[in-house]
């Protein structure tokens, strides 16, 4: 036979001389979800991610660091009597997240890119991402100067990245004017350019504490029938001053991740989220698949799709169980 395909696979060192996709500790960004109290706590629906105090999130971050995991993406967890129909703490200069940037950036400096979400969930009284009138319609307008004053408290705290999830329209050219007007030239916007709406989620609302009152996010966040819609909200994410373009979740969207590379040259992010976590976790213990296999393949194809960087619960265990170096 002239062509023998197997001829390349006949080793480790000749699969590993023609692999396609690397995936290394750089490609990752770890999650936190940082509380005010001290202490940790675990997410039943989350298996080996917790939510914690500044200083359990600073050593936790220090051990990560060790492994080469060089990103962190920090979601604030505000005590409940701190949420406010406004969101008014995501805004205070004392905060949780501004603290905890500051704790963080002071301990590492250069050696961590310090990503922040940027959204109102996880500060308003009725979970919504965005300010919500009598009838319960989500305000777009009114909501962009909150989201940006919040990203500017995260870029003065010392953020390297802010991260806007709420699916607001306008929302990155509110945030990048703001951070331009008072000097914020170098911070960068990751925006959560695709985003569907939908039951992926679940446990990182557990996590959050972050799950809509009432109603649903259908309005703000995109139908997953659509892909087309998708790309257009991207490239108009980055023509509105993003530097990093989000897919989120990932797997479902692999289309997506991969026509966004066809389409932008900018760096594209894939959120690997909370569902797609867990649901390889509970089958594990069941005893139904290899979970670390599986759950180190999901990443794989994420990059082979073209992610450049993929958000993931995984990244702690990928680096401690050596799936990668
Ligand atoms: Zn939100």
């Amino acid at each position: 036979m002239l062509n023998r395909s197997r001829r390349l696979r006949t080793s480790a060192a000749m699969r590993n001389l023609v692999a396609e996709t690397e995936l290394r500790p750089q490609h990752l960004i770890q999650p936190h979800f940082v509380q005010p109290q001290k202490g940790t706590s675990e997410i039943g629906s989350l298996p080996g991610i917790n939510r914690a105090g500044i200083k359990e999130t600073v050593k936790q971050v220090e051990k990560d660091l060790k492994g080469g995991l060089r990103s962190v993406m920090l979601f604030g967890v505000p005590d409940a009597d701190a949420k406010s129909p406004d969101a008014s703490y995501c805004c205070d200069h004392e905060g949780v997240i501004p603290q905890a940037v500051k704790a963080l950036k002071k301990a590492f400096g250069a050696d961590l890119i310090v990503m922040t979400d940027v959204c109102l969930c996880g500060y308003t009284s009725h979970g919504h991402c965005g300010l919500v009138d009598e009838e319960g319609i989500i305000q777009n307008d009114q909501t962009l100067p909150i989201l940006a004053e919040m990203a500017l408290r995260h870029a003065e705290a010392g953020a390297d990245v802010v991260a806007p999830s709420d699916m607001m329209d306008g929302r990155v050219a509110a945030i990048r004017a703001l951070l331009e007007q008072n000097g914020y030239t170098q911070t960068s916007i990751l925006s959560y350019a695709i985003k569907h709406a939908g039951a992926y989620y679940g446990p990182f609302r557990d996590a959050a504490d972050s799950s809509p009152k009432f109603g649903d996010r259908k309005t703000y966040q995109m139908d997953p029938r659509n892909a087309r819609e998708g790309l257009r909200d991207a490239l108009l994410d980055y023509e509105e001053g993003a530097d990093i373009l989000m897919v989120k979740p990932a797997l479902p969207n692999l289309d997506l991740i991969y026509r966004l590379r066809q389409a932008t040259l900018a760096p594209i992010s894939a959120y690997h989220v909370s569902s797609e976590f867990s649901s390889v976790k509970a089958a594990d213990r069941l005893g139904w698949l290899d979970g670390d296999q599986l759950m180190f393949q999901h990443l794989l194809a994420i990059r082979r799709a073209g992610a450049d960087m993929i958000v993931s619960y995984a990244g702690r265990e990928a680096v401690e169980k050596g799936w990668i170096s």
